[in-house]
Formats: structure tokens, sequence, C-alpha cells
């Protein structure tokens, strides 16, 4: 299949013209890969049950592992999915914005785009580009992130080209994706409670404020599934993105972390590190690749880098990679969640 690579613009005549030709892409049941505000998605016609089958298959993504469908407008969830005032809440909190909700799903959403689950997940995207394509296209878009089933999601067309070119019809490029980790998720169980099933820009503290209901967190947030446990949500199951290398995320002083990773003497190691670290890292470790976080308490930054970093990380062929642990609140536990699976759990406290 060839692969065209469109700039995508809501504010200049080629661009939308490029948004267009998507939208009439996605309505021949093409697959085009779209700028949002969290990642890069890999979209669809969200009504077909063929359509999904092909996100499946240029993903290598295995089909139980359900996508979400994006909208234009919040209230058309209801064509979707079985809303109520606890969605509509969340709706008119975060909505345009970086939110998915699970809840039961209608019939007008095809088994096969919800991985033969009885929920579906609904997310309204703000990015221009995302919402003026799926408003174009005329239907909900099905998309998951637009990396191959694997790799780390993608956060630029760069990185979506190296996983995608010649499995989908067109990439619509607009530059870096604004956060860079993947959307909040939450389930509503009934009208008066939800859960948390993936962390994201929005937190667990401003989700609590606006649902004014209890937020459970799932326990696969921060650990790992226990032996035979179900998951709550099926991409819990599969193995998440890690490096090649092994990662260990070090909790300490800058001064803690050095004497350590000195004692153990690696060759060829990786340190991710905050930007006020780095000057003391190089000088430690004039040989090791150090990549540059953003500040400390710049968790935007953070989460920016992050998917782009370890990208560039596997390609330096390390030994080892060490990060900082991050903590476990705000934006902090979306980084915590995807760290602790590119470290495969493994947390050294110095
Ligand atoms: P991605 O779009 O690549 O971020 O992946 C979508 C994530 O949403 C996966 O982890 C799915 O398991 C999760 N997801 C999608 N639909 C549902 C659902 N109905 N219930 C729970 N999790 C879901
Ligand atoms: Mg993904």
């Amino acid at each position: 299949m060839k692969t065209e690579i469109l700039e995508a613009r809501t504010d200049t005549a080629a661009g939308l013209a490029n948004i267009e030709r998507a939208a009439a892409c996605i309505r021949a049941g093409g697959l085009v890969v779209f700028p949002t505000e969290t990642v890069y998605g890999l979209g669809a016609d969200g009504t077909r049950a063929e359509t999904a089958e092909k996100i499946y298959k240029a993903k290598g993504r295995p089909s139980d592992n359900p996508l979400i469908i994006h909208i234009a407008d919040p209230q058309d969830a209801a064509l979707y999915a079985e809303t109520n005032a606890l969605y509509d809440r969340l709706a008119e909190a975060f909505m345009p914005g970086p939110l998915t909700v699970v809840m039961q799903a209608k019939d007008s959403v095809p088994m096969t785009t919800r991985g033969g689950l009885s929920t579906v997940a609904v997310r309204c995207p703000a990015h221009p580009v995302a919402n003026l394509l799926i408003r174009k296209a005329g239907v909900c878009i099905a998309a998951p992130s637009a990396n191959l089933s694997g790799k780390p999601s993608p956060t630029d067309a760069m990185q979506v080209a190296e996983d995608m070119t010649g499995r989908v019809d067109i990439i619509l490029d607009d530059g870096s994706a604004d956060f860079g980790l993947e959307s909040t998720i939450v389930k509503i169980e009934n009208e008066g409670s939800l859960t948390l099933l993936r962390p994201g820009r929005i937190t667990p503290e401003e989700l609590e404020a606006a649902a004014h209901v209890p937020l459970a967190i799932s326990d696969a947030v921060t650990d790992r599934l226990k032996e035979g446990e179900a998951a709550p949500s099926p991409g819990m199951k599969y193995r998440h993105y890690a490096p090649a290398a092994p990662v260990t995320l070090l909790d300490g002083t800058v001064e803690q972390c050095i004497a350590y990773i000195g004692s153990i003497g690696e060759e060829k190691i990786g340190i991710i590190a905050y930007d006020d670290d780095v000057a003391l890292y190089q000088s430690a470790f004039p040989n090791a690749k150090i990549y540059a976080f953003g500040k400390k308490e710049d968790e935007l930054s953070q989460a920016h880098l992050l998917f782009a970093l370890l990208r560039r990380a596997d390609k330096d062929a390390l030994v080892h990679i060490y990060a900082p642990l991050p903590r476990k609140s705000g934006i902090g536990l979306a980084l915590y969640n995807r760290m602790i699976r590119a470290a495969s759990h493994h947390i050294l406290h110095l």
C-alpha cells in the first residue's frame, strides 16, 4: 500500500483540503493516521467491522484489545453508548479533551471494534485537525495509538512513518503532539461510581472534583496484574512497550543515583535525567548517553518527551537505562504508569 504524508492544518486552504481528502478516505473504508492532543491515532470508520479488522492488522494488535471510538461532539456519545448524568458531568468538565470514557455499548458499534466486549470506550478529541476530520468523515473514528503493537505511542509524524509506512493510506502531519502520553481512561460502573483504568493528562484529583463521585484507581495502574487476575481493561493483559535494554527506575537524590550507577560500573549506559541534574551526570559519566527530560517539577515537559526519548534510547543500543521514579499523583501518575511498564516494574529505592 502506498502511504501519503500530508500536512494537516485547519488554518490554510491546502491543509483543509488534505483533511477533506483524509475524511473521504475514512468514508471509503481506508486507514488514516491523524494528530491528537495526546498521541497520534490510527483511524478508520468506527461503525464497520471490516475497517476495525484493518486497524488490528496494520498495528499487529490482538483483536481482543478494543479500539477507542472518537467523536466530534460530546453529545454524539449517545449514538454509540448508554450515557448518563455522570457522563454528562465528565463531558461538561473535560470534553473536547484528553479523556476517554468506557460505558455500555449500543449495537451501532460492531463487536470487532470493541474487542468483543459489551462496553465501548469513547473520546472526543480537542485537537482541531482530529475534531474536523471526524466531523467531515460523518462517522465516529475508531483509533488506537498509531504505533506498531509493542512500540511506544508516536508523538510526531516521523515516528508514525517509521512504524506505519506501507500499512496505512494517509498520515496527517501536524508536528509534535501536545501532551505526549495517551488519554486518561475512566470506566463508568454505574451512575455512582467511576474507575480509573489508565492515568493521563486529566488527573485523578481533577476527575473527582468534577464527577462528584468517588474515583477508584484500578490496581493495575500502579502494580503488576496478579497471577490469574482478570484485567479491568484488555490492554493491561498485554506486554506494554519496554526498550530492548533493561530499564531501572531510581528513587533517590541525584547524589545517591550517581553513587549507585557508579558502583555498577557498566559500559554503554543511558540516563534519563531531569534538566537540573544533566551536568552532574555528564561529569560523573562522560561516556554515558544523557537524555534531558525537562525540569524536575515540569511533568508536562516530561510527558511530552518520554516516548520520543525511549525510541531514541532504543536506537542507541545501550546495555542499561536509568531513569528517575516519578511521583504517583497529578500528571506524575501518568508518567509513573508508563515508566514502570518500560522498566518492567524494576524500581530501586536508594
Ligand atoms: P490505545 O488506543 O492504543 O491507547 O489503546 C486503547 C486502550 O483502551 C487499550 O488499553 C484498551 O484496552 C482500552 N479500552 C478500549 N476499549 C475498552 C473497553 N471497552 N473497556 C476497557 N478498556 C478499553
Ligand atoms: Mg496504544
